[in-house]
């Protein structure tokens, strides 16, 4: 590991030490038994030691390994088992599945660690002039296989981990800019805009672990976007080295010179070059930030007041809903005593709920996000409260949400937790115009459960809105699957299948902010039609004849 370099482990999310804990969350285990039938009481599979991996030997040549020892030192070049492996991988369900047995395929055979844009330019060079295969490395987070070579690649293959590029290099306060560092971790960044009053407002669920290069390269977005926007509205400009020429993109608000380069680079998943740095919309800090909780009746009822909300003059920093099973799910993952969580099903509110004639089994949780000044956030939440209460709604105040706000780095954890445990549990999300928004969800469940009884395995789905916009909004689906037999690949894939084709057959998109990698690539034709195909190849065989920056990925 390279001093200053924050690495996760090899086998599961995030760091050694810090896992999911089910004690003090007393609902939980008859929840998951009684959705999947997995007893988590039950002792868990022990993960091997790293020992016990067969890693193949580097293929690095010795004049290569001359070369970039020359570029960077000794110790920016890095071919230690451990880390060639976390770095062959990002953290979805099939990575983990398959690093967890020992399936390695074709890992990287040397890790590059550059700290300055010459060095990146050089690194690049000399790898394209050796004909290697150059794939850069943010936080290694993405879902999507969006780092591994592929199979049976001959040449060698260099992986580029940023992270030693990781400073906010200057804040234009008139413009309310910053040029930041690709290789920075979320938290790092923050914490650099914050000492001087300014925030990007880019928060994933993966935040902690993943970098502003990663977010570009991958068109991620945040919880905060109905007010911040996505990375591909944060991102103003940026500099990204290609073979043999660096491209510079100023910041610019808008501008039309052309088909947009810098709509090209977002979502390139380092198949045009290595992103070094960008410029980004920053904020000043807002003096009031506040979470209010609210229940529905229904999904359908909760996804109505969502489209209102975006339509309305509250421009609120985030709405989020959950369809009725992840709503028991989250109020089953709150703690005993403190958690004001599991006060949400206090026998009172229970009661006022039966007393509407709502079906407790049936009711939405929603998060509204508000920001500004205070007064600002009141107009806001006045707005809101009357769109709730129209739609037949309550609002149960802002004690839930200021919970999940400090957790909600956390909950990456549990896919671990249950992996250990047996339990497949992957996520697939999309974006779809309203009209097609009830649709897309009542559709998908019902595929994903039809599967899981052909499959004669018990599994379940649940779902939340998470984006808003003008003509339509992100839907989030999680499922998990009780499979530990031999065929667990095979189902996770029959099922995640499932789901993507769903979303293609309900007018719905691909990815709306995971990206595409290698597991959403046989959609593409679908997704985009042939043609677009057509035009990213072009690009991609255009800038990289040699076919060497990460081959194989999107298309
Ligand atoms: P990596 O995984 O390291 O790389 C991703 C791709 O980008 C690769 O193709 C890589 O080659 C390329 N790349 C990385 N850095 C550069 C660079 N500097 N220049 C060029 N190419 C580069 N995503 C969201 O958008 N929102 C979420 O809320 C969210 N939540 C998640 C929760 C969990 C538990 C997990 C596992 C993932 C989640 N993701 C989310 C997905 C993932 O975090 C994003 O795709 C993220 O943007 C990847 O960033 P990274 O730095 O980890 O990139």
């Amino acid at each position: 590991m390279i001093e200053g370099v924050k690495q996760q482990k090899w086998w599961g999310w995030g760091e050694e030490g810090k896992g999911y804990r089910y004690e003090d969350k007393p609902k939980f285990p008859a929840f998951v038994k009684k959705m999947v039938g997995v007893d988590i009481t039950a002792p868990a599979e022990t993960i091997p030691p790293f020992s016990s991996l067969n890693v193949p030997a580097s293929q690095l040549t010795d004049e290569l390994r001359g070369t970039l020892a020359g570029i960077l030192g000794d110790t920016y070049v890095q071919t230690d088992d451990e880390t060639r492996v976390v770095h062959g991988f990002g953290k979805g369900l099939r990575d983990l599945m398959r690093v967890r047995a020992g399936q390695l395929e074709r890992i990287p055979d040397v890790v590059l660690y550059p700290g300055s844009q010459r060095e990146v330019e050089q690194v690049v060079d000399a790898c394209v002039e050796a004909d290697a295969v150059v794939i850069p490395f943010g936080g290694g987070s993405n879902i999507v296989a969006a780092l591994e070579a592929e199979p049976g690649e001959t040449r060698q293959v260099v992986s580029v981990n940023l992270g030693r590029m990781n400073k906010v290099l200057e804040i234009d306060e008139n413009s309310g800019l910053a040029h930041i560092q690709a290789g920075v971790f979320g938290p790092d960044m923050e914490d650099q805009l914050r000492a001087k009053g300014w925030t990007m407002g880019h928060h994933p669920d993966s935040f902690v672990w993943s970098t502003l290069g990663g977010w570009i390269a991958t068109r991620s977005s945040g919880m905060q976007s109905d007010k911040y926007g996505d990375i591909a509205d944060i991102c103003r400009g940026l500099t990204m080295v290609m073979p043999g020429q660096v491209l510079e993109l100023r910041p610019l608000p808008s501008t039309s010179s052309g088909p947009s380069v810098r709509e090209m680079v977002l979502g390139s998943e380092g198949r045009l070059g290595i992103i070094t740095s960008a410029w980004v919309n920053v904020h000043r800090i807002p003096e009031v930030r506040e979470l209010q909780a609210y229940f529905y009746p229904t999904y359908e009822d909760g996804l109505r007041a969502c489209q209102q909300i975006v339509e309305s003059d509250a421009h609120v920093m985030m709405a989020r809903v959950s369809d009725a099973i992840e709503t028991q799910y989250i109020m089953a993952n709150g703690k005993k005593s403190k958690s004001k969580v599991s006060s949400l099903v206090s026998k009172g509110i229970q009661k006022l709920m039966v007393q509407k004639g709502w079906d407790l089994e049936q009711i939405a949780m929603s998060f509204v996000g508000f920001e500004g000044s205070a007064s600002h956030v009141r107009y806001e939440k006045g707005i809101v409260g009357k769109i709730v209460r129209d739609n037949g709604g309550m609002g149960v105040g802002k004690g839930p949400g200021a919970l999940y706000d400090q957790k909600k780095y956390d909950t990456p954890y549990i896919r671990d937790f249950m992996l250990d445990r047996g339990m497949l549990c992957d996520v697939s999300e999309t974006t779809t115009p309203w009209a097609y928004a009830e649709q897309i969800h009542t559709n998908t469940v019902e595929r994903f459960n039809k599967l899981m009884d052909e499959l004669g395995v018990q599994g379940v789905v649940f779902c939340h809105l998470s984006h808003s916009y003008h003509s339509g909004a992100c839907q989030y689906f999680t499922f998990a699957i009780n499979d530990n037999s031999a065929n667990a690949m095979r189902t996770y894939d029959l099922a995640k299948r499932e789901i993507q084709q769903s979303f293609m057959d309900n007018h719905a998109t691909v990815s709306h902010h995971h990206g595409v990698g290698e597991e959403h690539s046989p959609w593409m034709e679908q997704d985009i039609s042939p043609a677009g195909v057509f035009i990213q190849r072009k690009l991609f065989e255009g800038v990289d004849p040699g076919n060497n920056l990460n081959p194989g990925k999107i298309i």
